[in-house]
């Protein structure tokens, strides 16, 4: 590490589909304003490349302006540049309108848009005359520029640049990762429990000596209960009981939930398969049970899981008044609420390569509850299970976890949970104190990558 610092500064460009806040799905978005926030503050160059979506909020994009344009594919491109969480962003708008349909994804074009776009943005690069020593490409979604980058731009002016591939899911789009995996000179994923996960994966196997697990980390100045708009009350360790109480009450007061002090359990997730949704539901239902009350805030791209959802909320919401609030969009300021007014984060995720929110609850000091997987495992070290594993990697446990994908697994790690809050309330507050004092941050994860496009230049 210390001869890296003495390295001359490297120029990193992000072609991606997402970017927080302006343009995000899920945790792609988070990582790659949070990594190229962590690698600029280390002294290096990062740009970002990203479509002119019409859907993006500007007013989080600083200076918005028009830069130039150039043409590409017999098209006009406009390119505008601006700050977004204080990094340059240089935005592609196709004169087609193909970045202007009201969504990011959820086209049935999707793969022909972000291949343009990834064509587009090295055709950019290389008209811009950008020397960029690392191209750093994100899933299927801008894969493509691993295979056009090598069959096409490193012949031409671009010719410096190494690109990096980051996998932050194997489920989609498999062919598109497998080809880039084939292409790329060095590939990641998302933490390393996940990459020996999926090391046996087609797409994946036969890289193996150039792909590497990098836990991903969280921007502790985006997610800071010191200082959000979205809670009442600024808390540090220091006086994370104080601060934790005013945030469930303002979050019971402003979904219509029972102002006592219950165990309130919380929920933050796109709503589909991989994120466990029958265990979600088993867990409900037992934090009802075990007289505790639950926040679930999550949104479902298939209408069939929201119509299911939107069901039992209505249910719920008359069978356990006071006790139990479904809130079922996408709501960001929201969350922020449940991250600071939860006692705990429920993840019972079937498969997560890494997963950002049981990382922003130990933040917010709320305990996570999760399933044994990806960087779940990484991540959470179970009280009563993992001591000596937590302790390997310097830490004391922080958390509750279990196996399997039934309800009795659940019951396991969630009644645990729930009868620490109940039983031992002093014990449960200086664990909230100390989940607060971890460093989930980009700190150590930015110099592995770091020192990966290093290794990838020699
Ligand atoms: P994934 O990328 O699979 O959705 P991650 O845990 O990596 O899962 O990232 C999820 C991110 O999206 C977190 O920042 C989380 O707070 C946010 N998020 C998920 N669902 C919602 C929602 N309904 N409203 C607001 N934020 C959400």
């Amino acid at each position: 590490i210390g001869g890296i610092a003495k390295e001359p500064p490297m120029h990193i460009v992000h072609i991606a589909v997402e970017m927080a806040p302006i343009a995000k799905v899920g945790g792609l978005g988070d990582v790659v304003t949070s990594l190229s926030r962590a690698v600029q503050d280390l002294g290096h160059t990062v740009d970002v490349v990203l479509p002119k979506y019409n859907c993006m909020n500007l007013s989080n994009v600083k200076d918005l302006h028009f830069r130039n344009s150039f043409a590409w594919g017999g098209m006009e491109i406009n390119v505008w540049f601006g700050q977004v969480e204080g990094l340059p962003v240089y935005f592609l708008e196709p004169q087609n309108g193909m970045f202007s349909v009201g969504c990011i994804y959820g086209r049935n074009d999707d793969g022909h848009r972000f291949g343009f776009f990834c064509h587009a943005a090295l055709e950019f690069l290389l008209q811009s005359g950008f020397q960029p020593d690392i191209l750093h490409c994100h899933d299927w979604s801008s894969a493509p520029v691993a295979w056009l980058f090598k069959e096409h731009y490193a012949h031409y002016g671009l010719s410096n640049a190494r690109v990096i591939f980051t996998i932050h899911n194997l489920e989609f789009g498999v062919n598109n990762i497998g080809r880039a995996m084939a292409y790329a000179d060095k590939a990641t994923t998302v933490s390393q429990t996940y990459s020996r996960e999926v090391a046996g994966n087609p797409a994946i196997s036969s890289h193996l000596h150039k792909f590497h697990g990098i836990v991903n980390g969280i921007d502790p100045d985006i997610w800071d209960p010191y200082n959000d708009h979205f809670i009442p009350v600024p808390y540090t360790p220091e006086n994370v009981v104080e601060g934790k109480k005013a945030a469930k009450e303002a979050l019971q007061q402003r979904l219509g939930l029972r102002r006592s002090d219950h165990p309130l359990v919380g929920i933050i997730t796109r709503l589909t398969v991989q994120k466990g949704i029958h265990l979600i539901k088993h867990a409900v239902g037992q934090t009802l049970e075990r007289n505790g009350q639950v926040v679930l805030l999550g949104s479902a791209p298939d209408s069939r899981i929201q119509n299911d959802f939107a069901h039992l909320a209505d249910q719920l919401h008359s069978s356990h008044a006071g006790r139990v609030r479904f809130c079922l969009t996408y709501d960001e300021p929201l969350s922020h609420l449940i991250y600071a007014g939860a006692d705990f984060i429920l993840v019972p995720s079937l498969f997560e390569p890494c997963g950002l929110t049981q990382l922003i609850a130990m933040r917010y000091g709320s305990i996570p509850v999760v399933r044994r997987t990806g960087g779940l495992y990484d991540t959470v070290f179970d009280i009563d299970n993992d001591k000596e594993r937590a302790r390997a990697q310097g830490l004391e446990p922080n958390g509750f976890s279990f196996e399997g994908a039934d309800p009795s697994g659940v019951d396991y790690a969630l009644n645990r949970a729930i009868s620490a809050w109940f039983d031992a309330r002093e014990w449960f507050n200086s664990l909230c104190k100390r989940v607060m004092e971890q460093d989930w941050s980009w700190n150590r994860p930015a110099l592995d990558y770091m020192e990966l496009y290093h290794s990838a230049r020699k």
